[in-house]
Order: structure tokens, then sequence, then C-alpha cells
């Protein structure tokens, strides 16, 4: 695996790759990695040729500064998990490299479409601005012909789905499922954060989420209702509720009752941790497992 940090180099890989005519795949992360960003490199390594990784905290998307400043960074644990996964170009881009730091005028940014609107868009104001800008910067250095991104922030999946097609990118997106730990919870590098009693809380989260399979199973399909003991259930751990909203899975618009293309998504707080976590709903059943 090699490893470059600017632009010129990576630029000078794929232009070698494509005279290898080699199909070219990014996985673009920010690090700290885990099973979740190594199932993407999988399908990755099966769609293309020359599977690159990014690693680059995105200042841009971060609207809580001390949630930039705490983000995990392990680099060098990441590069030796990127090896094990298969990748075969990590690049780790500094913030001088994507953003012309030396300026103080404004520079050119994204706005993302009508899908960034509520949810994590809703307290994240600017998050997906940030997100689509860096996306679409990646895709210009890197020209993938397949990036994949995890169903893990649907939201972001569906607002980069958005971004692609309304500006024509000549790329094609995929998506991998959420992965889970053994115990339910989302993968999520934050989890790093959790103390010990904070990760026993944390995984009430997805199981209060999967309440809504108990509704659907008894005839109950009204969002209202089904949002409602979720909540409740969360309220009696003490988690702090950020959103819960069942929306449709393409549209992202909001669902009164569930139809077969709904998806439930949530965000909570455990202590200063933002989670989120979604699942899709049909009317015959959810699966944790399916998410
Ligand atoms: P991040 O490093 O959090 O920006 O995530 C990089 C990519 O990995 C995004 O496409 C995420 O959706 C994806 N990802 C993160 N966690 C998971 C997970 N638990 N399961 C599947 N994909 C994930």
């Amino acid at each position: 695996m090699e490893v470059v940090d600017t632009v010129d180099d990576i630029r000078q890989i794929v232009a070698d790759a494509r005279l290898d005519r080699k199909l070219i795949s990014l996985v673009p992360t920010m690090g700290a990695l885990h099973k979740g960003h190594l199932s993407l490199v999988d399908i990755a390594s099966d769609k293309s040729d020359l599977v690159i990784m990014s690693i680059f905290v995105n200042p841009l998307q971060f609207n809580v500064k001390e949630d930039l400043d705490n983000y995990p960074r392990s680099i060098e644990d990441d590069k030796a998990k990127a090896i094990d996964s298969g990748v075969d170009i990590l690049f780790t881009p500094g913030v001088e490299e994507i953003y012309d730091l030396s300026e103080t005028g404004r520079q050119v940014m994204l706005v993302a479409g009508d899908k960034s609107d509520g949810l994590c868009g809703a307290t994240r104001p600017g998050h997906f601005d940030g997100v689509v800008t860096v996306i679409n910067k990646l895709f210009n250095i890197i020209t993938p012909d397949v990036a994949i991104f995890g169903e893990k922030d649907y939201q972001q999946l569906k607002v980069i789905e958005q971004m692609v097609e309304d500006l024509h990118l000549p790329v094609q997106i995929l998506s991998g499922p959420l992965i889970r730990d053994e115990r339910g919870l989302a993968l999520s590098s934050r989890n790093l954060r959790l103390t010990p009693e904070e990760y026993e809380k944390a995984i009430e989260f997805p199981w209060a989420m999967q309440t809504a399979r108990k509704l659907l199973a008894e005839g109950i399909d009204e969002s209202d209702v089904i949002i409602a003991k979720i909540k409740e259930i969360l309220e009696k751990n003490s988690i702090l509720v950020d959103y819960m909203e069942i929306r449709d899975q393409e549209t992202l618009q909001p669902l009164n009752q569930i139809t077969d293309s709904a998806q439930l998504l949530g965000a909570v707080f455990i202590g200063s941790i933002r989670l989120i976590d979604n699942i899709p709903l049909r009317k015959r059943g959810v699966s944790l497992n399916n998410g």
C-alpha cells in the first residue's frame, strides 16, 4: 500500500492507473477506521482495480469546534488496518492541501440540495454543505469511477447521490450496509469516546429503535405512535433525543404512515457524544441486521 498526502502525487498515481486502463474506486473516510469503513473497502475491491481510501477530517463539516478537536485520530493504526483490508492507495492530505488557508477571502463552496433539510441538517447547520464541498473536491482530485459510502450515514448518502445527479458528476455511487458491533450498536469512530457506562447506555439506542418492528407486527403503522414509543423508551433510559423520524427511503420526505419504502432515522446524545442510527421499516417488519 502506498501512502500519499499531496494532490500532485495522487493525481500522478491516478494518471498511471488510467494508462493501465484500471477502474478506480474511492472510499472517503475521516479515519479512526473500524469494520464499518473496511466493509466499504471490500465492495470497492470487488468493483475496481485500484482502491483509494482517503482519510481527511474535514473541518468544514464540523459545526461544533469541540467535536472537531475531539474527533479521534489514529493514523498509524489506520494504516495497518487499511493494508490488511486491501486498500491500494491511502490518501491523507493535510487541511492546507485541500483548502487554501493563505487567502482571507471567501472560497467557493457547494450548497447541498433539499435532502439535507432536517434530520442531521437541522442540528448541524452547514454540515452537509461542508460534506458536499469536500466530497466534490475529492472527486475532482481523484476522478474515481466508483465511490462507496455507508448506509450508517443514511442522509449523507442521499445528499451525495443528489449532488452527483444534480451536478452530472461522472462517478457511480455505491452503498454498503450499516455494520454493528456484537451488541447492536452501529459502529462509529465516535464510539471510541464512550466511557464503559456511556457504552451501556448507548446500546439501548438501537434496541429502542427496534421497537418499531414490534409495533408494526402488532399492526401499528402510524409514525407518530411509533416515534412516541421509541422516545419514551429512550427517555426512560435518560438518553437525550436529538431527532427520531420516519422518512421515505429515497426522497427523505416525512411519512405519516409506514410504507414499503420507509426509513427510521435517529440521533441521540450520550453525554456530549452524538450518535446516529437508522433502520429500514417495512409493513411486513424490520430487521436490525439489515440496516
Ligand atoms: P466517516 O469516517 O465517519 O466519515 O465514515 C466514512 C464512511 O464510512 C462513510 O461513508 C460512512 O457512512 C461509512 N461508515 C461509517 N460507519 C459505518 C458503519 N458502522 N457501517 C457502514 N458504513 C459506515
